[in-house]
């Protein structure tokens, strides 16, 4: 590892299902790494609704989560209301084309005040953690588009991507409300042409944010290698990092469970306990012929892109 003074924000970036809370634990369980989960969602998922903590307990409760607001509060005087005003305002794909000047002046200064807000956020849970390693999986890529440059802290970007059919497939399905099963609302089933349209604007942001980055500062993963091969995903974290998980591989490699540190935001996976890396390939069965054959025309650019199969049969499936 580096220089103890040196503050890392390992940033996890793709869409939504695309198994960023699984990847945010396992890198929780590499040593002096802390996983803090979606921090761009704290003020709202934390501290205004006061969701429940992986550790059981309600964000106000939690002796993690409540320290570090103490600590922002201390040095914020913002209301939350307005940090995650400018926090939605700022993460929104269309600021990028802010015409006039007039438009471009208050992008300015919202931008400034969106970099405060999280370096206070990173500041805090960096001291609480007692750490120089945070994993934020945020995912949004608008989020590191206005982060990096001119900052303190050193930024290594993991992008996320799982088989855009599969990420269809899943936000598809809609999800009951369950508030200690870690889902504070019903979430409705999003069609498939909305993801498509989705994916393609994540892909293209992402693209940005990469030509923004130093080579050796982004990596990507796919999902299914890290359900599936997850050692191997950990060799090529173990370089792109420079920290050690050695100890890490052999325990996965023996089949061990992970652990959870405190995580407000985030989908219901973070609320489970000694956590298995299992390989959900349901989506390959359930989607009908029909549709998976539409799904692929439609996404075709994205999977030769991400470098997808086309076919169930080229992807292992034997049904
Ligand atoms: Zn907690």
């Amino acid at each position: 590892m580096k220089s103890v003074t040196t503050k890392n924000i390992v940033y996890i970036m793709g869409h939504a299902r695309s198994g960023s809370t699984i990847l945010n634990i396992l890198l929780g369980n590499i040593d002096g790494v802390f996983s803090a989960g979606e921090i761009n969602n704290y003020v709202i998922s934390g501290w205004v609704t006061n969701e429940y903590c992986s550790c059981g307990k309600r964000a106000s409760d939690c002796e993690f989560w409540s320290g570090v607001q103490s600590s922002i509060e201390s040095h914020l005087e913002q209301e939350p209301s307005e940090i995650a005003l400018v926090t939605r305002k700022m993460e929104n794909w269309r600021t990028i084309f802010s015409v006039s000047k007039q438009k471009r002046n208050v992008q300015t200064l919202r931008r400034n005040a969106y970099v405060l807000y999280a370096h206070a956020f990173f500041n805090s849970i960096l001291e609480r953690a007692d750490s120089n390693w945070l994993v934020d999986a945020s995912k949004v890529p608008m989020r590191l588009y206005n982060l990096l440059g001119g900052s303190e802290f050193e930024y290594y970007v993991i992008h996320m991507v799982r088989d855009p059919r599969a990420v269809c497939y899943s936000l598809n399905r809609s999800i009951e409300k369950n508030l200690e099963g870690g889902v504070q609302k019903d979430l409705s089933s999003r069609s498939y042409a909305t993801t498509i349209k989705e994916l393609y604007i994540s892909a293209i942001l992402s693209a940005l944010v990469k030509w923004k980055l130093p080579a050796s500062r982004y990596l990507c993963v796919k999902h299914e290698d890290v359900v599936v091969r997850t050692a191997d995903v950990l060799d090529k974290i173990d370089p792109f990092l420079g920290v050690r998980c050695d100890s890490l591989k052999d325990h996965v490699r023996g089949g061990g469970v992970l652990f959870q540190s405190h995580n407000v935001a985030g989908n219901r996976l973070r609320m489970q306990k000694d956590i298995k890396i299992t390989n959900d390939q349901s989506w390959l069965k359930e989607m009908s012929a029909a549709r998976y054959i539409l799904t692929s025309l439609a996404v075709a650019p994205l999977l030769i892109y991400f470098r997808y199969p086309f076919t169930r049969k080229a992807i292992g499936y034997e049904g």
